[in-house]
Formats: C-alpha cells, structure tokens, sequence
C-alpha cells in the first residue's frame, strides 16, 4: 500500500489521504489532477475506506474512464467491473436503465444523438405545420437543451413573448413526442435521473447511503444540472453528506458553449463549506519552455483562480514555430517533420496534431494519406455518426424498440421500398390521429400505401423474430443482410469503404459483448449513441493522433503540432468580439499547449482554403502572448505582420501596418487598418479573401455591429 503513495509529492499526498469531507483540487494542467484523482480511489479501497462498490466517480470522456479502471486494476487486485466509474451521460444512463419503470420510460428506450434529436424536432415541425424558417430546428434544439440542461422542463419554463411561448409549447410537443416514442436526448438522460432520485425517496436512501465517495474530475466543465445532480446524490444538507472530491482547473474551462458554468466551483466552495482547497503546482508533464509559454498565454486572462505552474524537467526544447505559405505547404511541412520524428525514434502515437476546427483536418489527413503515416482521427465525422451505421442502428434500434419514430423515419423507404412522401404522411396523420407510434399505427391504415408499409413491418417483425436468441455480432450480420443495406452499399458505385464501416460494426458488437456489462443489443445501442466518437480512438493502434483541441483535453503527448495559429481561426472569429469569448479561446490555448510533453509546433498558414473560400489570415494574438525567446522561427519572421486588436481603441494605439501577404490586391487596403463606413462606422480590417473586382474584406467594426464581410467594391470604404 505504501507503494501507492510513494510517487507523490507532498500536496498530492495531503489530496490523496484527506479524510472523509468535500475537498476541492484546484490546480494548473499536468500538476496530477486525474493522477491524484484514481490514486484516491485505490487508496480508499485498500484502507478498507469503502468498496470498489460504495464509490462513484465521475470523468470527461468515457476513454478517460476506461483509462481509470486500467490503471485502478494495475494498482489494486481487484475486479473494476460494475464499478461506477463514467461519464454523467454514462451514469445517468445506467441509473435510468436499472430504474426504468420509476422514471417512467419503456426498459428499452433508445437515446437520440445530436443528429437525431434534430431530425425528430424536424418531423415535429412538420407534423404541426409549424414554419421552420419561424422557428428554425437548430434554434429550437438550443431551446430546449438550454432549459433541460438548466432542470426547466415546458411546464415551468419561462416565456415573455408570444414566440417564446410558442418555443415553449413546442418543447412540451417534443417532451410529449420522445415520450411517446420511447427515446431520450442527451439532456434528457440527466434530468430523467434527476427527477427520478428527487421524486424517489427510497431509492434517492439507497443511492446515498451507498455511494459514500464521490470523485469528480475535470469539474469546471460541470453545467449546472450536473451539480444539482451531484448535490442531490451526495445527500448535501442531510445528516450523512457523501465525500465530494472534486479536481478542476478554472483555466481549462472550454465548454462554457454548452453551459458549462465554472461558477460552479466557487459554489461547490461556499455551498459545501470545503475546508480547504488544496492546489498543485508543480507540473510533471511538459519542460520548462512549454510551460512558461502556457503560464506567459494564461495570465493575459482576467477572471482567474490565480495559480502558477513550474516543473523541474528543464527548459527543454525551444517552442518551434513555422509560417507556410498555404495550408498545403503547413501539411507538407508537418508531415515531413513527422517522419523525421519517427526516424529518430518517436513513436507514432506519442505524436498528436491538434486544430481549432474540425474541418481543418482534411487537408492533414489527406498530406498524411498520400505519404502513408497511419493516423486515428478523434471526433470529426464519428464513427458511429456516419450514414451507412446510422442506417443498421435504425434498424437495430426498431428491432428493440418499434415506437421509435425517428429510427423509423431513417430506414422505412432506405434501400428504397417505393414508399412515397405522400404515403408516409398519411402515415404521419393517422398516427396524430391514434396517438401511436408510426410502426404502431400501419396496420390501422388502408389501400395501397398501407401494403408496402406493411411488407416494412412485416421485415422487421421477421428479423426480430430471427434474431430473438443470437448474440450480438450475429444479430447485426442478420440485419445487415436482411434488411438490405449490404445489397444496396455493394451495388453502389463507392461504397466499398460503407461495406467496410459495415463489417466494422460487426466488430464493434463482437468487442463490445466481450467488455461490456449489459452485452444485449440495447445496451449495445446505448453505447452507440454515447461513445460515438471515441470508438475509433483505440489505444492500441501505431498511429498519428488527429482530433480538436477540445477533444484533447485531459490527455497528454510527447509531441504536439497545433496547427492554424490564426487570427480568425485561433481565436475564433466567432469569439473575439467579446472579452468572454476571447479568454475562452485563451483557455484553449492554453489546454493546446500544456498537452506537449516535450515538443510544441506551432503552424500557420498565410492562406488557406477553408468552406470553399481561400482566407488570408495574420499569426494568431496568441502567439505575440509567449515570450520570443522561449520560441525559435523556422521560417524567416515577418516583421511587417501584426496581430490586430479587436477593440478600436486599440487599433488607434497601434499604428497599423502593411501586410506582405495582403497588400497586393485589396484595392490599396490593408490588414490592421483603420477605415470608415457609411453606416456601419469605423472598423479595422481583419482579413481579406478573392482580389480585384471580387475582393472581400472582414471588418470588424466592434459594438452592435460586429464582425462583417464586406465586397470592396461595393462597400465605399475610406481609410481614416
Ligand atoms: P490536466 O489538467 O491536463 O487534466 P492533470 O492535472 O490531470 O492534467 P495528470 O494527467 O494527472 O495531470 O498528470 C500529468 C502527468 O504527470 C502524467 O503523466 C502523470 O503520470 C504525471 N505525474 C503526476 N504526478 C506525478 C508525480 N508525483 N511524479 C511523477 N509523475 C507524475
Ligand atoms: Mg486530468
């Protein structure tokens, strides 16, 4: 035992051993947060403290969980298996699945991904006649997250308009509609379990006294019904509270997009009256340059917990940093830098290439294909997101569940059945009508339309019929054969690489039936909606790692590329017009850099062709932020580029300066300067795309008008 506490310092010591009460951990990246974390948990194991049983622990990703109990059965002879160990999403889920008559759902109900979701909220508009353009789907998606993640559900939500309280009654359709078809969105999954241990007494009892440690890592990323969540499960404010630990860094909150609150840090503090907060500072993952670049990007921020990082590894390697020509040339230049890596002994996925934005990725990929480096792309188009598995979980998920509209929908006219619009909203009304299921509803129907439907439902009845008793793998062999989907891909002009994801699938089943605790078809498909993207991301795979920077979060690489350091693209053009937006870009960047272990690139494109367009863009604000002489140019510096400031005031401080790479064709404009228009006012010159006649220039002219694209021709622009 004392072998588990022996590679700790002083303060991860002090975290790891505290008795029984909430503590919070607040320290930088690498300082051993997830480390101290899982240590904690052995360690109340192996002191008799509680069982692998009494404890749940909450972590980002599911990779991350399975990284925990990995490294937990390494330390400990024990069985992790049934421990609760997951993601909110994958807890909520279990506790909805083991208690699903108390939270009033169907024991198979199904859970619709983001995409789904939207494609149900379609079919809702559509079947009220609603006007989408009105009330778009993506709006109304936000709509309802927002106040499911906020705990509202229709019936208390605020309206103080006549189209919010349309939204709001759309919201109560859409709750009406998941119910009746059996499915739960994402948000869903949270507030059902919410309401299940807030409405449940004895089994809200059962769980308290069950779970008497709660672990949470990455905390400043919970949203406010998470921490109502934990709250009401650790019991706060009855006689017997759990031990909440909760491990966090103010500075790598990233998801305030998706209601990420970091005040919930500071509530967790006040509310559950921590005694201390213990901070770590020493940091044992990157060398001595690429923190102090870390530390030098952070401090820019205003709003901070306040705490500094210093390692002992040395100063290490210089931050390299090259400027190409094209996006091209940016993928070329790291892909020969990659093999150079590699021949001098790298392994593959030690080495990660990081971006801002997902569509960044297919110029890297298409560079690394052509020189065949193996290389996993995390997120992105996801595996179990892609259309053709889409199209087998549908049918999947009707085998399992026959109300589920929106797996309906997907696959009751694909491969082609000659089932017309026109049959399947009649189809559509009758089942307004009846108030049943669309597959509940067909044999209510009559004449022609109703025979084809029929054949449909018949298909399926067969194939669960066939399948009642196979294992997985063969149940998914069964449907992809029977239900047509092999046929239609192989006739298919390029659909070898869908027949391949298709066999793929085959091998998602056979691994998940040998890992997983409920190894039956729904909880097959659970894991579908939850795990989406990390599937593909198996460790044990040689290969150059791809994903966004805030898929990278938490994890660590020995050398790291970030690719696009950009004005506009990194920060965000989206984000750099409010000082909020712009310190959640520099948290971002500073999770980019602190993944580094022992070599950061830093890569820029002065043009790159990005949704179709060529954009001219200037090196990234965030790249003036690192002290020069932690950084070593591989290309010569150019002296004339400035980063602009998005705030005109600063523009007025700062003379603007010509841009070599812009100049040429703008029309005499330049990037960083300063001009007037008729009504927008004045603004400063962001970036420039096209030239000559067909020039385009973004401005930004601050305030209630923002960040515009403008045509230089028609634009009547005057310098000032
Ligand atoms: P992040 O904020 O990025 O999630 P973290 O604070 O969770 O980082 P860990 O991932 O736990 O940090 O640790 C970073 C690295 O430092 C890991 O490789 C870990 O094994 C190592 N490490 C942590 N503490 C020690 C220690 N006391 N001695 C040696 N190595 C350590
Ligand atoms: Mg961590």
């Amino acid at each position: 035992m004392t072998s588990l506490l022996d590679n700790l310092n002083p303060e991860q010591l002090a975290a790891v051993t505290l008795p029984p009460q909430p503590a919070l951990i607040l320290a930088g990246a690498g300082s051993g947060k997830t480390r101290v974390l899982t240590t904690r948990i052995a360690w109340l194991i192996s002191t008799g403290q509680t069982t692998p049983h009494g404890l749940l622990a909450v972590t980002f990703t599911n990779k991350a969980a399975k990284e925990m109990l990995a490294r937990l059965s390494a330390m400990l002879p024990i069985n992790t298996r049934g421990m609760w160990i997951g993601t909110f999403h994958g807890l909520c889920n279990r506790l909805l699945r083991a208690h699903y008559r108390d939270a009033g759902l169907p024991e198979t109900f199904q859970i619709l991904d983001s995409a789904d979701q939207l494609a149900a909220i379609k079919r809702l508009l559509k079947a009220l006649n609603v006007d989408d353009e009105k009330y778009p789907p993506r709006d109304l998606q936000h709509f309802i997250n927002g106040n499911k993640e906020a705990g509202v559900r229709a019936d208390a939500a605020d309206a103080w308009d006549d189209w919010t309280r349309k939204k709001v009654a759309l919201y109560a359709e859409y709750e009406r509609q998941c119910q009746k078809e059996g499915v739960v969105d994402f948000a869903e999954l949270l507030l059902r379990a919410y309401e299940l241990l807030t409405r449940n007494e004895p089994l809200r009892a059962h769980y308290q006294s069950r779970f008497r440690h709660i672990l949470v890592d990455e905390f400043q990323d919970t949203n406010r019904l998470q921490y109502l969540w934990l709250k009401l499960l650790a019991g706060h404010g009855g006689p017997a509270p759990a031990a909440v630990f909760a491990v966090g860094d103010d500075d790598q909150s990233i998801y305030a997009f998706r209601g990420a609150d970091v005040g919930n840090m500071r509530d967790f503090e006040r509310e559950f009256a921590v005694k201390s907060v213990i901070r770590l500072e020493q940091n044992y993952r990157s060398h001595g340059n690429i923190l102090d670049a870390a530390n030098a990007i952070i401090a820019n921020n205003s709003r901070r917990l306040g705490k500094n990082l210093w390692t002992e590894a040395g100063a290490g390697e210089p931050i390299r940093l090259y400027e190409a020509l094209t996006d091209m040339d940016e993928a070329r230049w790291i892909v020969e830098e990659i093999q150079s890596l590699i021949r001098d002994g790298a392994a593959r996925s030690d080495i990660a290439l990081l971006y801002r934005s997902n569509a960044q990725s297919r110029v890297l990929e298409h560079q690394l294909f052509s020189t065949g480096i193996p290389y996993r792309v995390y997120g992105g188009l996801r595996f179990f997101e892609r259309q053709e598995i889409k199209h087998a979980l549908a049918y999947l998920r009707l085998i399992a569940n026959a109300d589920d509209d929106t797996a309906f929908a997907r696959v009751v006219n694909f491969p082609t059945r000659g089932i017309g619009a026109r049959s399947l909203e009649l189809l559509a009304d009758s089942a307004r009508t009846y108030n049943t299921s669309l597959y509940a509803t067909v044999p209510h129907l009559a004449g022609r339309p109703a025979a084809s439907l029929a054949v449909f439902v018949r298909l399926i009845e067969d194939m669960r019929q066939a399948t009642r008793d196979l294992p997985l793998p063969e149940v998914i062999d069964h449907v992809l054969e029977h239900s047509g989907l092999r046929a239609h891909y192989r006739a298919e002009r390029e659909g070898e690489e869908r027949l391949a994801n298709l066999d793929e699938l085959l091998n998602a089943g056979a691994n998940f039936i040998s890992e997983a605790e409920d190894p039956t078809l729904t909880g097959f498909l659970a894991h579908a909606s939850l795990e989406a993207g990390e599937h593909q991301a198996d460790a044990g795979q040689e290969a150059i790692q791809l994903m966004t920077v805030h898929a990278a979060k938490g994890l660590e690489f020995d050398a790291v590329f970030l690719t696009g350091v950009e004005e506009g693209l990194f920060p965000h053009e989206n984000s750099i017009q409010e000082t909020d937006g712009l310190e959640e870009e520099r948290r971002l960047m500073y999770v980019a850099v602190t993944r580094a272990r022992k070599r950061l690139y830093l890569t820029l494109a002065q043009s790159r062709m990005l949704h179709g367009q060529t954009r001219y863009s200037l090196k990234s604000r965030f790249i003036d932020e690192i002290p020069p002489q932690l950084i070593k140019w591989l290309t010569p510096r150019q002296a004339a580029q400035r980063y602009y400031e998005p705030s005109l005031e600063a523009a007025h401080r700062t003379p603007p300066r010509a841009s070599a790479s812009v100049a040429r064709d703008t029309g005499g404009f330049r990037i960083g300067q300063l001009v007037r228009h008729a009504k927008f006012g004045e603004g400063v010159i962001v970036s420039a795309e096209g030239s000559g006649g067909d020039a385009k220039l973004q401005i930004n002219f601050g305030g209630s008008h923002g960040m515009k694209w403008l045509m230089l021709g028609m634009a009547k622009l005057e310098a000032v």
